[in-house]
């Protein structure tokens, strides 16, 4: 009997860059040997490592330009203390070697919404795939309205925020970019002007400042399990579908099972 074997679907890439923000949050770029496989802004790779002997996977949203595949995926990731993978990934740098899989995913912008309002939601590391959507969308020349609200605890955790504020204010711009953050009374918060709060609590005065209405925007949430939860539920009780509010959930929503 012929038994077929699935082609195996990982393959191999080498760290060609590593930037650090903090201490706990770092931009790596990645480069496949072979060509690099194209995507969809928004979609993630699947990274690993050897752990001790035994190869650990994490899922990490791609943040560069789905245009720019010569120029390696960039991926931006936050350093969990105590986790399987990213205590191993912090280790490493330019030369390391990791394997692959993807980019997959449907957290991805639809054609048929290109003419309604965008609201992005990001909480940290969650920027990352809007960062692929805006670059591509910039290198294919389109112009959607988008309106960006990224929440941080301090606001040296703003990635790309020079981009963004650059972006937001060209002539032509189409973008709002809203950055938050949620512990202003920290000394490391010190001297910050912008906005404050988390983003759920901002989130209703960012939809009526900016025009973001339920019966003609599209919304896509991303970031920690709580907070896309929380967004989805107060979308939802401003009149958004269901089928217009589009969550990627960074980990699993942990449950609160009632005590005996
Ligand atoms: C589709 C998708 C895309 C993702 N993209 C990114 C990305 O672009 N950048 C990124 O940094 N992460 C991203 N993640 C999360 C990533 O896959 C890992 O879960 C994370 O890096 C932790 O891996 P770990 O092995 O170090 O920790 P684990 O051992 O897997 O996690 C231990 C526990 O830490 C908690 N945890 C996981 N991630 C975080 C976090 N960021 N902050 C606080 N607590 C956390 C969870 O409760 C988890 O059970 C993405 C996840 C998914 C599903």
């Amino acid at each position: 009997m012929l038994v077929r074997v699935a082609a195996p679907d990982r393959y191999d890439a080498t760290i060609t860059a590593r930037s650090d923000l903090t201490e706990a949050l770092a931009f790596f770029r990645v480069r496949p040997d072979d060509a690099p496989r194209a995507f969809v802004a928004g979609q993630y790779l699947t990274v690993g490592r050897l752990v001790q002997g035994r190869l650990v996977q994490r899922a990490y949203s791609v943040a560069s330009s789905a245009r720019r595949l010569d120029e390696a995926y960039e991926l931006y990731i936050r350093l969990v203390p105590g986790g399987a993978l990213t205590p191993e990934l912090f280790r490493a740098g330019a030369g390391d070697r990791v394997s692959l899989r993807g980019p997959k995913g449907r957290f991805t912008l639809r054609a048929e919404d290109a003419e309604r309002p965008h609201l992005f939601v990001a909480t940290g590391c969650g920027i990352a795939p809007f960062m692929s959507m805006l670059r591509t969308l910039r290198d294919d020349g389109i112009r959607r309205r988008i309106v960006l609200l990224h929440g941080v605890s301090y606001a040296r955790e703003l990635a790309y925020r020079t981009d963004l504020e650059r972006w937001s204010a060209e002539p032509e711009s189409r973008l709002v970019y809203v950055p938050t953050v949620s512990r202003p009374a920290d000394p490391r918060n010190a001297g910050w002007t912008g906005g404050t709060g988390r983003v759920e609590r901002v989130l209703a005065p960012v939809c009526d400042r900016h025009r973001i209405d339920a019966d003609e925007a599209v919304a896509y949430v991303c970031g920690n399990p709580e907070m896309t939860a929380s967004v989805r539920e107060l979308l939802r009780a401003r009149g958004f579908a269901a089928e217009r509010v589009h969550a990627e959930d960074y980990w699993p929503l942990r449950r609160v099972v009632p005590g005996p």
